[in-house]
């Protein structure tokens, strides 16, 4: 496969590109474009015209420099061994390959997917969409050998995209109902996929029922159409082996796989919780479960989320936090799928005497409620607080009070155990403990917080006093 007559390079070695806002030509989709999407469909040969690459809208050289116009991505692809469990899998290749081009720069995926031309690229002669189409099928047809025809679409017109939007998010909502049939129970295989590890080199993501992939584009069926067709691919079988605990969904198998993927970095995983040994995030999550200490529950926030979340963060600047590859307690990355699956983050629901993780959940973005309220326990939807009801996180302990949530029953324990440990370290003459390999406290919302991690540290000190000062409970 040669892109010698192409006006830019295409390789791997781009695909860790940034274009900023200064450098980019124009922007493709993204949080402020309201309609793009992009999706891969299994057609039969006869459908296909092999090499086609078709545009409704504007092409590059028709749009203003500067500007953001909608994206939609069509790929169509053919082949005697295709089947449709494959889409969601090829999907997230347009990814991977649209990154391979010197000057775009690629992020997201579904009808999260967000691009940049850059102006150099576009002075260079990238200034068709005919170039990038070919260029993707040529990608698909070298790096997939089963597929043998492939064509592609590209919608850049508001009106026109409409329709095949709205194809896109039915196709997309049909693969996660489907995803919510099964459970981990059911199976006796997971999956893995180390498909982002050129972002994050010691991400590797575990794909069970449950557990759809964080970037909510490869549920269980996806990973397992995906490892038949290609074992030694970057989506591959992960044997659970022993369950270590089941209520922090530990297994042998995946422990092992994620040491082996990060490299040693990474030793345990507990599938359902993001405080303890929790999954790693990369950095296309569509979604971060979060920590809020002040009120000992958990907050949602997604990536189409434009303004501050309960904790005075922006998604971005959580994002940065919790990607990368590492395992983050406080942080995790997770699908929207997984939070509507009945395992979600249980373990730490069950840690605080919860009926299960989902009752953490004290505030999410109301975009997101709407999406997933209908599956979420009838008793616990209307007590959990949007942006619509508290903006402010010293509004939302007394809201959460007056709706009853489910985690208001913690505060009395935890305020008791406090006072209680309160009085052994003075006591004990303020002597804490410290100094575990790979403390994190979670960071500290409000007034935009702050967190320190201790990574294999070794801290000598006579004493140490960590307070935190709430005067209207010391009692001295
Ligand atoms: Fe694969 Fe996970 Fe990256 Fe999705 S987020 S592409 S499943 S590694
Ligand atoms: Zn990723």
């Amino acid at each position: 496969m040669s892109f010698s007559d192409m006006p830019v390079d295409v390789g791997p070695v781009y695909e860790g590109e940034r274009i900023r806002g200064n450098q980019m030509y124009v922007e493709l989709g993204g949080p402020k474009i309201k309609k793009h999407f992009e999706l891969v469909r299994v057609k039969s040969a006869k459908e296909i015209k092999d090499g086609d690459v078709r545009l409704i809208g504007p092409d590059l050289t028709d749009m203003e420099e500067g500007e953001r116009y909608p994206i939609g991505i069509l790929v169509e692809v053919a082949g005697p061994e295709l089947e449709e469990d494959l889409e969601a899998v090829f999907e997230r290749r347009v990814h991977e390959f649209c990154n391979f081009v010197n000057g775009i720069m690629h992020l997201n995926q579904r009808y999260t997917n967000w691009m940049r031309i850059s102006k150099s690229a576009f002075a260079k002669g990238l200034n068709n969409f005919e170039m990038l189409g070919t260029i993707l099928i040529r990608l698909y047809k070298a790096e997939l050998s089963i597929i043998k025809q492939a064509q592609v679409t590209f919608y850049t017109d508001a009106k026109e995209i409409e329709k095949p939007y709205e194809m896109a998010m039915q196709i997309y909502e049909k693969r996660d109902e489907r995803a919510r049939t099964i459970h981990d129970e059911d199976v006796d295989m997971f999956y893995g996929c180390v498909l982002c590890q050129s972002f994050a080199p010691t991400h590797a993501c575990c794909i069970t029922p449950d557990r759809t992939s964080l970037c909510g584009s490869i549920n269980w069926f996806d990973a397992r159409a995906a490892a038949k067709v290609d074992p030694k691919g970057p989506l591959f079988e992960v044997p659970p082996g022993e369950c270590l605990n089941e209520e922090a969904g530990e297994f042998t198998g995946v422990n092992q796989m994620i040491k082996k993927r990060s490299l040693g970095e990474i030793e345990r995983i507990y599938l359902y919780s993001g405080m303890e040994f929790p999954h790693t995030s990369c950095g296309c999550f569509e979604a971060i479960d979060f920590y809020i200490p002040e009120v000992n529950g958990h907050g949602i926030v997604d990536r189409n989320f434009d303004g501050v979340a309960i904790n005075g963060l922006p998604f971005s600047a959580m994002a940065n936090q919790t990607g990368g590859g590492k395992q983050m307690p406080g942080f995790n990355g997770v699908s929207i799928q997984y939070i509507v699956s009945p395992k979600y983050q249980s373990y730490d629901g069950l840690q605080m005497g919860l009926d299960g993780g989902i009752y953490t959940i004290v505030w999410m973005p109301k975009a997101v409620k709407d999406r997933v309220g209908e599956f979420l326990p009838e008793d616990l939807v209307n007590k959990i607080a949007t942006e619509e009801e508290v903006q402010d996180l010293n509004k939302l302990k007394d809201w959460l009070k007056e709706n009853n949530h489910p985690v208001v029953e913690t505060w009395a324990e935890l305020e008791a155990m406090e006072e209680e440990e309160e009085e052994e370290w003075e006591e004990a003459g303020a002597m804490v403990p410290m100094g575990t390999v790979g403390m994190t406290i979670p960071g500290i919302g409000g007034a935009g917080g702050f967190k320190v991690i201790l990574k294999n540290c070794k801290i000598h000190a006579e004493s140490i006093i960590i307070k935190k000062i709430e005067p209207k409970r010391r009692k001295k």
